[in-house]
């Protein structure tokens, strides 16, 4: 009994962390233009893994603030550490060290908060990974989440701000989806529709990910302006918590934007998605589609140039 009870609070730990994890939400197969990267400057390192070494910094650097790259493939100066404990905030799972951003996210962040502390039942948030001290690939967990505009805000409404460190990494998210997530359970409320339409509104998001029933059941419930939908995408995964995404900061020129969301507020399509999930259309007759190659694991030389610095920057 214990051993399964541990098993089950492993998994939820995984499930909370695997965030764009096994799926990408990277934007990866989209066009954009590509940076110069590190090559051969990274000299002896250069096929080293990536994760290895920006998983390993514990401090950010004094650069000022900037992003290089691409969410899933880059690197960020100048970040800015989420306080462990705010008025209406706490960051969990400390031990991870991914409580650092883009200076602008933190600030959204750190909005968003105020917002939710105003929701009944909500104290403020709680908030999962945003990036590593100097982003970068992770030993563990995301694909994405590499410079700084990824944030995942958990589902689970808090109603404590004064949780230890311990109970931070051991306490679960709860899962608000039904039906594989084709549908919002009861754990759903109309809080959660509130801080995520928020979320959308705030100038600075490009998207929101979270699990398709979420998505029909906010496009079905929203009686205003719909027009912040289009940033709600529906994605795998996403039902313990939703991930906020910021797009590139004004100005900062080596920071890779993603195609922007397509047009319209995207309930037709998810609505497609959740009929999907009720009934599986029939795999297409003909030859099998070849299992996905494994993710190729980044190398130092393949972030872009500016990684360098940020890399051995004090
Ligand atoms: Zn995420």
């Amino acid at each position: 009994m214990k051993l399964k009870k541990l098993l089950t609070v492993t998994l939820l730990g995984v499930l909370v962390a695997s965030c764009g994890g096994a799926r990408d939400i990277s934007g990866s197969k989209e066009k954009r233009a590509e940076l110069p990267t590190i090559g051969d400057l990274a000299g002896p390192l250069a096929n080293v893994e990536a994760k290895k070494l920006f998983g390993t910094k514990s401090s950010g650097t004094s650069q000022s603030p900037a992003t290089y790259g691409s969410y899933a493939k880059g690197c960020l100066a100048g970040a800015e550490q989420l306080p462990e404990t705010g008025p209406t905030w706490q960051a969990m799972r400390l031990s991870r060290n991914r409580n650092w951003g883009h200076p602008e996210l933190v600030d959204m962040v750190k909005n968003l908060s105020r917002f939710a502390a105003q929701q009944p039942g909500w104290n403020g948030l709680y908030v999962g990974d945003i990036s590593q001290p100097r982003g970068g690939p992770m030993l563990t967990g995301h694909a994405s989440h590499q410079v700084g505009l990824d944030a995942d805000i958990w589902m689970l409404p808090p109603t404590s701000l004064s949780l230890s460190r311990k109970q931070r990494e051991n306490i679960s998210s709860i899962s608000t989806r039904r039906a594989n997530g084709a549908y919002v359970n009861s754990s759903w409320t109309r809080s959660h529709h509130e801080i995520i339409k928020a979320a959308a509104k705030d100038p600075r998001v490009e998207r929101i990910f979270v699990f398709p029933g979420a998505k029909v059941q906010m496009c079905d419930d929203e009686r205003g302006d719909r027009s912040y939908l289009r940033k709600i995408r529906p994605w795998y995964g996403h039902h313990y918590h939703f991930h906020v995404r910021l797009a590139c900061p004004k100005g900062e020129q080596g920071c890779v934007n993603q195609a922007a969301p397509p047009a319209g507020d995207g309930c037709d399509d998810a609505r497609q998605w959740q009929a999907n999930i009720i009934s599986p259309p029939k795999p297409k007759p003909g030859p099998k589609p070849k299992p996905s190659k494994p993710r190729h694991q980044l190398v130092l030389a393949d972030l872009p140039a500016q990684c360098k610095a940020v890399l051995d920057a004090n």
